[in-house]
């Protein structure tokens, strides 16, 4: 059941000029999987030995139920390409498989290659990369105006009497500014999804 990866081949998968094996994708999905066992997001850091584009989990961490911090280090001779990480589902909107805001600020930041999340409730892992002419300043223009944009909205939760309503319109608000950016600067890639029953 945690074994098919989506597309590609049985035991590797091709996005841009990345690939995957089965051993590396069968660690993201293995660590969504106890990611919800224990109620904590899970992350960890994806290398690629210099020179060469197959991708390597490396240091799995655990955080809280709503932050996880990297170790950001991969081993020697290796490059730091990006990271994967989980989002669970505490609220009715949470746990997709799309990055949120800060997640696509620290991309930007970390210079990242690559950004793989999980989601509890989509049960689907995918991974994001530049889209070819991806600019980074461009990029970080955007996501600090939504960002502030957002915590506007934030600050109607103190003086509002229907907080679940609101919540839940800042969620919608930020899930629909990403997917902005997404589209206009990232390939999105599935790479696992669970399989349902019939
Ligand atoms: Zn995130």
């Amino acid at each position: 059941m945690f074994c098919r990866l989506e597309g590609g081949k049985e035991s590797m998968k091709r996005f841009n000029s990345f690939m995957i094996n089965l051993k590396n994708a069968s660690s993201m999905i293995k660590q969504l999987k106890n990611s919800v066992e224990k109620e904590n997001e899970v992350a960890s850091d994806i290398c690629s030995e210099n020179g060469k584009n197959a991708l390597i989990i490396r240091n799995v961490v655990y955080g809280d139920s709503d932050s996880v911090m990297p170790l950001k280090k991969c081993k020697k001779d290796e490059s730091l390409m990006g990271g994967f990480h989980t989002h669970l589902s505490r609220h009715e909107n949470d746990g997709l498989d799309i990055p949120s805001l800060s997640d696509i600020r620290e991309f930007v930041k970390r210079d990242s290659h690559i950004m793989c999340i999980g989601g509890e409730k989509t049960k689907k892992i995918s991974c994001y990369t530049r889209k070819s002419g991806f600019s980074k300043d461009l990029v970080n223009r955007q996501v600090k105006r939504d960002i502030g944009v957002i915590e506007k909205m934030g600050l109607e939760l103190e003086t509002s009497e229907d907080v679940e309503s609101v919540m839940n319109e800042i969620v919608n608000s930020e899930i629909r500014k990403v997917n902005d950016i997404i589209k206009e600067h990232f390939i999105k890639h599935l790479l696992w999804a669970e399989e349902t029953k019939k």
